[in-house]
């Protein structure tokens, strides 16, 4: 029977707790396991190799960890979706896709990504370094873009860090039969499913409301089991694993995402609003503030605008004063964690993406992005009042 998110978030990944005889998460950090029946051995090795996602045999933890395991279940089942596979970090999880489309589309030469997209993202796509001939596109142009050639369709909504909103389902209408990545960090499974509006793969960054305390590097795809065999299949070749360590952690944070992402979207309104009244601010970015979601994919896509929100002040001498001043937020890149961050995109995030692509896509030298805490908002509005004087 399939329970409702805030009771999967708090009971995903455990079926086998009582059968063990634990009431948390068990931590297997073997490196290697015996493998004293060398006919499973080789059976076990050949099913792994081949990307299932269990076998008789762990044989070795780059193959299999049973504690990563029961994370991927977990959040796969808050996704809606077959499986999940977690990485070491999110970049690496981005890496995994890439490659996989190889094994999976060995005859196709091109990815279409919306823009703007995460720093890292953008960066190693136009890098060149995963192979990928690349199409630059708007949600307007995808369907244009995309042609025989393409194996993947990539955006990111809200997108980072101008919370820009792409309509799923009208971008996997327009890519047809080519897979669509969504990167879904800034939504998290609570707010928005995109595999459910018709994505292949979903991604996340788990260093950020996954994990949601700021204290470990993840990334996870969750998707059916057509794309999670390849993705496997890459990351028992390029080894980018999480620690089973990370992913307890992971798994212990689950049960109160639904609560932190409310308290954050929660203060995040008031903060909106807030800064929306300020003379020192000239632009508030929010999904469904102001022409910011044309559509009303807030409340249908998304069932909430979430935690994080961007604001224009002018130059970056005006944000560099704000992040000086602030006390009880910090000044640091990163999101999704309990307490309050603020940081300056165009200086740090996006740094590294090109100044006509950060030009594009609306990444001034004045905007400030942050990813609210779940502490007293009225704490956060007397600081940032206090920074912006
Ligand atoms: C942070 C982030 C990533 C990259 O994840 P890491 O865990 O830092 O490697 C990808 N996408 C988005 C939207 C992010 O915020």
């Amino acid at each position: 029977m399939t329970h409702r998110p805030d009771t999967q978030a708090v009971h995903a990944g455990r079926e086998d707790f009582v059968s063990l005889g634990v009431h948390a998460s068990p931590i297997d950090l073997s490196s290697t396991y015996p493998v004293p029946d060398l006919d499973e051995g080789v059976a076990s090795i050949d099913a792994l190799a081949a990307g299932d996602a269990t076998a008789a045999n762990p044989i070795y933890a780059r193959l299999y960890n049973p504690t990563v395991a029961r994370y991927e279940s977990a959040l796969a089942s808050l996704e809606g979706v077959d499986a999940a596979i977690a990485f070491a970090s999110g970049m690496a999880a981005v890496t995994a896709i890439l490659m996989a489309a190889k094994i999976k589309c060995p005859d196709k030469s091109n990815v279409v990504a919306v823009r703007p997209l995460y720093g890292g993202t953008d960066h190693l796509l136009a890098s060149g370094l995963t192979g990928w001939d690349m199409k630059w596109a708007t949600p307007e142009t995808v369907s244009e873009l995309v042609d025989e050639q393409t194996a993947l369709v990539w955006v990111e909504t809200p997108a980072n860090p101008t919370l820009q909103l792409v309509d799923i389902a009208a971008v996997c209408k327009a890519a047809g039969d080519v897979a669509v990545v969504v990167d879904n960090t800034f939504a998290t499974p609570i707010l928005q499913n995109p595999a459910k509006l018709g994505a292949s793969m979903v991604l996340h960054s788990g260093t950020k409301y996954l994990g949601g305390h700021g204290d470990v590097l993840s990334g996870l795809v969750a998707c059916n089991e057509d794309w999670a065999a390849p993705i496997r299949q890459v990351r028992i070749l390029t080894g980018a694993v999480l620690h089973p360590l990370g992913a307890f952690l992971l798994h212990r944070a689950m049960p109160t995402l639904p609560l932190r992402v409310r308290k954050a979207q929660e203060n995040a309104i008031e903060l909106v609003e807030f800064l929306d009244k300020h003379a020192a601010v000239s632009e508030v970015f929010y999904p469904g503030h102001g022409d910011n979601d044309p559509t009303g994919l807030v409340g249908t896509q998304m069932a909430g605008p979430g935690g994080i929100l961007a604001f224009e002040v002018g130059s970056y001498k005006v944000a560099a004063r704000v992040l000086a001043k602030v006390k009880v937020f910090t000044s640091a890149v990163s999101l999704g964690a309990t307490d309050s961050l603020i940081q300056h995109p165009a200086g740090l995030t996006h740094r590294i993406v090109s100044e006509e692509a950060r030009k594009g896509a609306g990444i001034t030298d004045g905007l400030m992005r942050i990813s609210v805490g779940i502490e007293d908002v009225a704490d956060l509005i007397d600081d940032l009042s206090q920074a912006l004087s």
